[in-house]
């Protein structure tokens, strides 16, 4: 029995060849419809296994079906904001405005520092992960946090504003083993409305003002 649909992959917002030269239209659609869609069905597959398993009170393994239902929603949930944070090079001086410039550079103290972090935690990932720029409700700052795979090292409840994904997966076509090189070739393509707009969408009123 085929496995019902609760996720699908989400449109992407530009062609596949739109984040040329920094990410390639193969490596992009390989990305995309392969593994980005292998976390889909994966999630699809378990969520149906456990709808049938309740229908028909079977026994289920709970505790790989955890593991493994963390691992593909995550990677799903992820590649997801991954797609929207990325667009194509709109020109040179473009980064971060409003809000979230003077966010980064309060916290950071300068673009560049918060960019060096950023790139380090990313490079810095044992194996395949992510690095994460997340907005820390409790202490009303952001926070950079690594990720291994797809759910390890993530702390629950931090809305992630940006986020670059460091599986081989994502970059070997064209850059093969070059994971820093990956790293600063992602700066050219970041979508920085798209994580102001995130950042402004968990601020507090108080703070929702540029200083
Ligand atoms: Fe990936």
């Amino acid at each position: 029995m085929d496995p019902k649909t609760f996720f699908t992959l989400p449109k992407l917002r530009y062609e596949f060849g739109a984040l040329e030269p920094f990410i390639s239209s193969d490596q992009l659609k390989l990305h995309y419809e392969k593994h980005h869609q292998a976390y889909v069905d994966g999630a699809n597959k378990i969520l149906s296994k456990l709808e049938q398993a309740r229908k028909k009170d079977l026994d289920l393994d709970i505790k790989a079906l955890s593991k493994e239902l963390s691992f593909n929603l995550g990677g799903h949930i992820l590649h997801s904001l991954f797609w929207k944070n990325l667009a194509p090079q709109i020109g040179e001086n473009e980064g971060p405005q409003g809000t979230l410039k003077s966010i980064l550079e309060g916290e950071f103290k300068s673009l560049g520092r918060f960019k060096k972090e950023f790139s380090k935690t990313a490079v810095s990932v044992e194996g395949s992960g992510w690095a994460a720029l997340c907005w820390c409700k409790p202490l009303k700052k952001p926070l950079i946090i690594q990720i291994e795979k797809h759910n390890l090292n993530l702390i629950p409840d931090l809305p992630m504003l940006m986020v670059l994904d460091v599986w081989e997966h994502a970059y070997y076509l064209d850059y093969e083993n070059m994971r820093a090189t990956f790293v600063d070739a992602f700066w050219n393509i970041v979508n920085w409305a798209e994580v102001n707009k995130r950042l402004e969408e968990n601020l507090p009123e108080n703070l929702s003002q540029p200083q």
